[in-house]
């Protein structure tokens, strides 16, 4: 007994040692006008002091922006200065952090779970490797588990195929967790990963017009980071150590959604190596971004279609990141996203926007799905940001996480459908 409470202090501890963010705010902001835009832009871009949890759109666009303690006194008097609109979300970080850690602490687990994930709650990379492992050998005609490679770490990346077999099949690419902090997209693609195997008898034909190549997780150390007890709940980027600081200063992690090669370093992202969108010295320059290329290369023949999970902000975003030009596809792209989001919507009435590219001022350039598409060929690349729209940003509740996926598993048959 003694012991067990030594080990549960030891446990609240270890959390305590995580990074902590007593103090920082979490800003709306909405310019209204061309110079606070730009302003906002130059921030985002130059400093390292602010962590926009949604960047910036475009005029008219709220953006969330956490910012130190240090800095709320400067930031203010720039909102001031601009004559910028903004309101204050969360007064402390932290609070919301822990509130968020309490309630995940107090759900009953399942006595007998039949894998060691489900869907009341969040789940590690450890658990998740468990997870596809288990459900391959549970269903071993319609799930193949390999590995692309391994992270800086040594973590294994797992690809896990779904397919009912015969072949000339189309294909449909699947990835999520590439920014380690938005928890809600690993617990959606294997939800997705679930529902296609386990639900199967209730709807063949999603497996069986299409094969499935889904990466439920394709920044494992960053993502285990997250969760790490020395580690950084609010962290985005993989964790390789880099030497593109200010004069050449030691920092960490590249933003892996800004690597890819295709326009890569075009703009909307960071060559200051510890910024939260540093864009890596050079295209693919990570390990783990080079894995995902390969693993796409690979299928890139019969694949119609990649979709890319983040949070937060509920968006269905088409390419290109990279530029406000519109592809020659463009009508088809927007058209899709505009059915499947409505029968997302359908279900619960959760609003989503489409990114078209010509409402959309600032670029981002180095995206995975700019790259599928200009890069890998693959003709329907999405970027999808799903719940919510910052009431709780990345800490988005547990109880949220089935009625996301139920919400999102409508888009996505309607997604699947377009290809049979
Ligand atoms: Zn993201």
């Amino acid at each position: 007994m003694k012991l067990l409470i030594l080990l549960s202090v030891f446990a609240a501890s270890a959390i305590a040692l995580q990074k902590r963010y007593d103090g920082y705010q979490l800003f709306q902001v909405t310019p209204r006008d061309r110079a606070s835009y730009d302003a906002l832009v130059q921030l985002y871009e130059q400093s390292e002091d602010y962590d926009f949890w949604i960047a910036p759109r475009a005029i008219d666009i709220a953006m969330d922006i956490m910012v130190p303690p240090a800095r709320v006194a400067t930031f203010v008097d720039l909102m001031h200065a601009f004559r910028m609109e903004y309101r204050v979300k969360m007064i402390d970080v932290q609070t919301v952090l822990d509130m968020a850690r309490e309630e995940r602490a107090q759900i009953p687990r399942v006595a007998t779970p039949r894998y060691s994930v489900d869907w009341n709650t969040y789940y590690d990379f450890n658990a998740i490797s468990a997870f596809v492992n288990e459900i391959a050998a549970a269903h071993p005609n319609l799930v193949t588990v390999s590995s692309i490679g391994r992270t800086h770490e040594g973590r294994d990346m797992p690809l896990v195929k779904i397919s009912s077999g015969g072949a000339g099949k189309k294909a449909i690419v699947v990835d999520g967790g590439i920014h380690a902090r938005e928890w809600i997209s690993p617990a959606f693609v294997t939800w997705l990963i679930n529902e296609l195997v386990e639900n199967y008898a209730a709807h063949p034909q999603y497996v069986d017009n299409v094969d499935w190549y889904i990466m439920p997780v394709i920044n494992p150390d960053g993502y285990q980071y997250t969760f790490a007890p020395l580690g950084d709940r609010l962290w985005r980027k993989n964790r390789r150590p880099n030497n593109n600081g200010i004069g050449g200063s030691s920092c960490m992690g590249t933003d892996m959604n800004r690597n890819f090669g295709f326009h890569w370093n075009e703009g909307g992202s960071s060559s200051n190596g510890c910024s939260d969108t540093f864009h890596g010295g050079a295209a693919f320059s990570e390990v783990e971004s080079q894995h995902v290329r390969d693993a796409i290369l690979a299928v890139a023949g019969p694949a119609e279609m990649y979709l890319t999970f983040h949070a937060y902000g509920q968006y269905w975003l088409t390419p290109w990141g990279y530029t406000s030009a519109l592809p020659s596809d463009y009508t088809q792209l927007y058209n899709l996203a505009v059915s499947a989001v409505n029968e997302l919507t359908a279900v619960y009435g959760t609003q989503y926007t489409i990114g078209t590219s010509t409402n959309v001022l600032y670029v981002a350039s180095g995206g995975s799905d700019d790259w599928a598409k200009g890069g890998a060929g693959i003709p329907f690349s999405y970027t999808v940001e799903m719940r919510d729209e910052g009431l709780y940003g990345f800490e988005l509740p547990a109880r949220q996480i089935i009625p996301n996926n139920l919400e999102v598993w409508e888009a996505i048959k309607v997604m699947a459908e377009s290809l049979f």
